[in-house]
């Protein structure tokens, strides 16, 4: 599975770090970086993707 964030949207609230640190984290723009965009254990990254405010985390199912 992969991990991407629409940069453009992102309104840099922090949700997605502080539910799920280990893939995310707030780069220097404030906007979310990804630490890791490929993963077999999507885990809390879907949740983060559920609760993001700007809807601008997607999970793509290779
Ligand atoms: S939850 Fe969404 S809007 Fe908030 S920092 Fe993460 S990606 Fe950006």
């Amino acid at each position: 599975m992969q991990i991407k964030i629409d940069q453009t949207k992102c309104i840099g609230c922090g949700t997605c770090c502080a539910l799920c640190p280990d893939f995310f984290d707030l780069g220097d723009n404030n906007k979310a970086i990804l630490k890791k965009t490929e993963t077999e254990n999507i885990g809390c990254a879907r949740e983060a993707a559920e609760v993001c405010p700007a809807q601008c985390i997607a999970i793509i199912n290779n």
